[in-house]
Protein backbone atom coordinates (compact mmCIF):
# COMPACT_ATOMS: atom_id res chain seq x y z
CA UNK A 1 0.00 0.00 0.00
CA UNK A 2 1.75 3.43 -0.89
CA UNK A 3 -0.16 6.31 0.30
CA UNK A 4 0.19 9.91 -1.31
CA UNK A 5 3.20 12.28 0.04
CA UNK A 6 3.44 15.95 -0.54
CA UNK A 7 4.93 17.06 -3.90
CA UNK A 8 4.14 20.05 -4.20
CA UNK A 9 3.09 23.23 -2.44
CA UNK A 10 -0.58 23.83 -2.37
CA UNK A 11 -2.62 26.80 -3.15
CA UNK A 12 -5.79 25.13 -3.52
CA UNK A 13 -7.74 21.82 -3.42
CA UNK A 14 -7.15 20.92 -7.05
CA UNK A 15 -3.96 21.24 -6.74
CA UNK A 16 -4.15 17.91 -4.86
CA UNK A 17 -5.07 16.65 -8.09
CA UNK A 18 -1.03 16.96 -9.23
CA UNK A 19 0.00 15.18 -6.79
CA UNK A 20 -2.16 12.16 -6.85
CA UNK A 21 -1.34 11.74 -10.98
CA UNK A 22 2.49 12.31 -10.07
CA UNK A 23 1.80 9.31 -7.55
CA UNK A 24 -0.28 7.34 -9.43
CA UNK A 25 2.65 7.92 -12.71
CA UNK A 26 5.24 6.84 -10.11
CA UNK A 27 3.03 4.05 -9.56
CA UNK A 28 2.47 2.82 -13.23
CA UNK A 29 6.01 2.77 -13.79
CA UNK A 30 7.01 0.66 -10.84
CA UNK A 31 4.41 -1.84 -11.95
CA UNK A 32 5.62 -2.12 -14.91
CA UNK A 33 9.15 -2.40 -14.16
CA UNK A 34 8.78 -4.89 -11.51
CA UNK A 35 5.39 -6.86 -12.40
CA UNK A 36 4.33 -6.13 -8.31
CA UNK A 37 1.12 -5.35 -7.10
CA UNK A 38 0.74 -2.29 -5.49
CA UNK A 39 -2.56 -0.44 -3.79
CA UNK A 40 -2.68 2.57 -3.57
CA UNK A 41 -4.02 5.50 -0.63
CA UNK A 42 -4.73 8.86 -1.77
CA UNK A 43 -4.88 12.21 0.69
CA UNK A 44 -3.94 15.37 2.53
CA UNK A 45 -1.33 14.83 4.72
CA UNK A 46 -2.14 16.54 8.02
CA UNK A 47 0.80 18.52 8.32
CA UNK A 48 -0.61 20.58 4.75
CA UNK A 49 -2.40 22.59 7.22
CA UNK A 50 0.61 24.43 8.03
CA UNK A 51 0.64 25.67 4.54
CA UNK A 52 -2.09 27.60 4.40
CA UNK A 53 -2.04 30.78 6.41
CA UNK A 54 -5.74 31.16 6.53
CA UNK A 55 -7.18 28.12 8.52
CA UNK A 56 -10.46 28.44 6.69
CA UNK A 57 -8.88 28.44 3.33
CA UNK A 58 -6.58 25.06 4.58
CA UNK A 59 -10.26 23.42 5.55
CA UNK A 60 -11.82 24.34 2.09
CA UNK A 61 -8.49 22.88 0.38
CA UNK A 62 -8.10 19.71 2.56
CA UNK A 63 -11.63 18.83 2.09
CA UNK A 64 -11.58 19.47 -1.78
CA UNK A 65 -8.48 17.03 -1.68
CA UNK A 66 -10.22 14.10 -0.15
CA UNK A 67 -13.17 14.63 -2.56
CA UNK A 68 -10.70 14.17 -5.04
CA UNK A 69 -9.13 11.21 -3.46
CA UNK A 70 -12.52 9.89 -2.80
CA UNK A 71 -13.30 10.18 -6.35
CA UNK A 72 -10.69 8.19 -7.65
CA UNK A 73 -11.39 5.28 -5.48
CA UNK A 74 -14.95 5.29 -6.48
CA UNK A 75 -13.19 5.34 -10.24
CA UNK A 76 -10.85 2.05 -8.44
CA UNK A 77 -8.13 4.10 -9.36
CA UNK A 78 -7.09 3.93 -5.70
CA UNK A 79 -7.84 2.01 -3.32
CA UNK A 80 -8.12 3.66 0.02
CA UNK A 81 -7.78 7.16 1.57
CA UNK A 82 -4.76 8.04 3.24
CA UNK A 83 -2.69 9.16 4.57
CA UNK A 84 -4.98 11.89 6.32
CA UNK A 85 -5.66 12.71 10.33
CA UNK A 86 -4.39 15.14 12.46
CA UNK A 87 -0.56 16.47 13.01
CA UNK A 88 1.40 14.27 15.43
CA UNK A 89 3.53 17.52 16.74
CA UNK A 90 1.62 20.32 19.16
CA UNK A 91 -0.53 22.72 17.26
CA UNK A 92 -2.89 26.08 18.83
CA UNK A 93 -6.23 24.83 19.56
CA UNK A 94 -8.10 26.15 16.21
CA UNK A 95 -5.28 23.99 14.12
CA UNK A 96 -6.24 20.97 16.27
CA UNK A 97 -10.17 21.77 15.74
CA UNK A 98 -9.82 21.99 11.96
CA UNK A 99 -7.70 19.04 11.96
CA UNK A 100 -10.25 16.52 13.28
CA UNK A 101 -13.10 18.13 11.42
CA UNK A 102 -11.20 17.43 8.31
CA UNK A 103 -10.02 13.50 9.58
CA UNK A 104 -13.84 13.31 10.13
CA UNK A 105 -14.52 14.64 7.27
CA UNK A 106 -11.96 12.29 5.31
CA UNK A 107 -13.59 9.37 7.54
CA UNK A 108 -17.16 10.08 6.19
CA UNK A 109 -16.29 10.29 2.25
CA UNK A 110 -14.11 6.89 2.90
CA UNK A 111 -17.96 5.65 4.17
CA UNK A 112 -19.31 6.59 1.16
CA UNK A 113 -16.93 5.41 -1.25
CA UNK A 114 -16.71 2.09 0.79
CA UNK A 115 -13.11 1.80 1.14
CA UNK A 116 -10.62 2.45 4.51
CA UNK A 117 -9.27 5.40 5.33
CA UNK A 118 -5.35 5.16 6.76
CA UNK A 119 -4.83 8.00 9.67
CA UNK A 120 -1.27 9.79 10.71
CA UNK A 121 -2.00 11.20 13.98
CA UNK A 122 -0.13 11.34 17.36
CA UNK A 123 0.26 8.18 19.53
CA UNK A 124 -1.03 9.58 22.77
CA UNK A 125 -2.73 7.60 25.40
CA UNK A 126 -6.22 8.79 24.17
CA UNK A 127 -5.71 8.79 20.52
CA UNK A 128 -7.19 5.69 19.96
CA UNK A 129 -10.49 6.41 21.83
CA UNK A 130 -10.49 9.83 20.07
CA UNK A 131 -10.31 8.66 16.85
CA UNK A 132 -12.50 5.85 17.61
CA UNK A 133 -15.36 8.07 18.65
CA UNK A 134 -14.91 10.00 15.68
CA UNK A 135 -15.46 6.94 13.56
CA UNK A 136 -18.58 6.12 15.73
CA UNK A 137 -20.07 9.46 15.02
CA UNK A 138 -19.62 8.61 11.39
CA UNK A 139 -20.49 5.23 11.38
CA UNK A 140 -17.75 4.22 9.43
CA UNK A 141 -16.37 0.18 9.92
CA UNK A 142 -13.79 0.99 12.83
CA UNK A 143 -11.91 -1.76 11.56
CA UNK A 144 -11.20 0.09 8.66
CA UNK A 145 -9.69 3.11 10.18
CA UNK A 146 -6.08 2.12 10.53
CA UNK A 147 -3.83 4.02 12.97
CA UNK A 148 -0.75 4.24 10.90
CA UNK A 149 2.92 4.64 13.39
CA UNK A 150 0.71 2.83 15.80
CA UNK A 151 1.98 1.62 19.14
CA UNK A 152 2.14 -2.16 20.27
CA UNK A 153 -0.79 -1.91 22.26
CA UNK A 154 -4.20 -3.97 22.56
CA UNK A 155 -6.39 -1.00 23.60
CA UNK A 156 -7.15 -0.19 19.76
CA UNK A 157 -10.77 0.99 20.49
CA UNK A 158 -11.51 -0.77 17.62
CA UNK A 159 -9.61 0.61 15.03
CA UNK A 160 -6.95 -1.06 13.20
CA UNK A 161 -3.39 -0.59 14.53
CA UNK A 162 -0.31 -0.59 11.99
CA UNK A 163 3.17 -1.21 13.07
CA UNK A 164 6.62 -0.42 12.02
CA UNK A 165 7.91 -3.50 10.93
CA UNK A 166 11.70 -3.01 12.28
CA UNK A 167 12.29 -6.84 13.43
CA UNK A 168 11.65 -6.34 17.37
CA UNK A 169 8.47 -4.28 16.89
CA UNK A 170 7.20 -6.55 14.86
CA UNK A 171 8.66 -9.85 16.80
CA UNK A 172 6.57 -8.17 20.08
CA UNK A 173 3.62 -7.45 18.30
CA UNK A 174 2.87 -11.17 16.97
CA UNK A 175 3.00 -11.64 20.66
CA UNK A 176 1.27 -9.16 22.49
CA UNK A 177 -1.21 -8.13 19.76
CA UNK A 178 -4.29 -9.65 17.64
CA UNK A 179 -5.19 -7.57 14.72
CA UNK A 180 -2.54 -5.60 13.02
CA UNK A 181 -1.01 -5.08 9.87
CA UNK A 182 3.14 -4.62 9.49
CA UNK A 183 4.36 -1.25 7.56
CA UNK A 184 7.89 0.42 6.67
CA UNK A 185 6.57 4.18 7.03
CA UNK A 186 8.63 3.95 3.60
CA UNK A 187 9.61 7.51 3.06
CA UNK A 188 10.37 8.10 -1.11
CA UNK A 189 12.69 11.22 0.41
CA UNK A 190 16.13 11.62 -2.06
CA UNK A 191 17.66 13.52 0.81
CA UNK A 192 17.05 10.72 3.52
CA UNK A 193 17.14 7.70 2.08
CA UNK A 194 16.22 4.43 3.84
CA UNK A 195 13.97 6.35 6.14
CA UNK A 196 12.01 4.74 8.00
CA UNK A 197 12.37 1.29 6.85
CA UNK A 198 13.72 0.53 3.35
CA UNK A 199 11.06 -1.60 1.18
CA UNK A 200 13.60 -4.58 1.10
CA UNK A 201 13.78 -5.12 4.71
CA UNK A 202 10.45 -5.46 5.51
CA UNK A 203 10.10 -8.69 3.70
CA UNK A 204 13.43 -10.20 5.10
CA UNK A 205 12.24 -9.39 8.57
CA UNK A 206 9.02 -10.98 8.06
CA UNK A 207 10.59 -14.14 6.57
CA UNK A 208 12.82 -14.02 9.57
CA UNK A 209 10.16 -13.85 11.91
CA UNK A 210 8.41 -16.89 10.17
CA UNK A 211 11.61 -18.93 10.21
CA UNK A 212 12.49 -18.42 13.89
CA UNK A 213 9.18 -17.59 15.48
CA UNK A 214 7.02 -19.49 13.48
CA UNK A 215 4.51 -16.38 13.57
CA UNK A 216 1.28 -16.40 11.51
CA UNK A 217 2.23 -14.53 8.45
CA UNK A 218 -1.04 -15.15 6.44
CA UNK A 219 -3.31 -13.46 9.33
CA UNK A 220 -1.30 -10.14 9.07
CA UNK A 221 -0.22 -9.81 5.41
CA UNK A 222 -3.10 -11.26 3.67
CA UNK A 223 -6.39 -12.05 5.68
CA UNK A 224 -6.66 -8.48 7.35
CA UNK A 225 -5.37 -6.02 4.91
CA UNK A 226 -8.05 -8.07 3.08
CA UNK A 227 -11.27 -7.71 4.97
CA UNK A 228 -9.90 -4.16 6.01
CA UNK A 229 -9.26 -2.41 2.43
CA UNK A 230 -11.51 -5.00 0.81
CA UNK A 231 -8.75 -6.32 -1.67
CA UNK A 232 -7.56 -10.08 -2.64
CA UNK A 233 -3.89 -10.57 -1.61
CA UNK A 234 -2.75 -13.94 -3.70
ZN1 LIG B 1 2.41 9.35 8.44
Amino acid sequence: MIVSKPYFEIRDGSDFEKEYETLLSIIKGAREETGVRIFIGLGVHPSRISDFKILEEAKIAMKKGIDIAAEYVTERKADAIGEVGRPHYPVDEETWEASNEIMEYAMMKAKEADCAVVIHSESSESTFKEISEIAGKVGIERRRVVKHFSPITKNTFGLTPSIIGSYKNAKEAFKSMEDFMLESDYIDDPDRPGVVISPKTLPRTVKRLMNEENVDVYRVMKDLPEKVYGIEIE
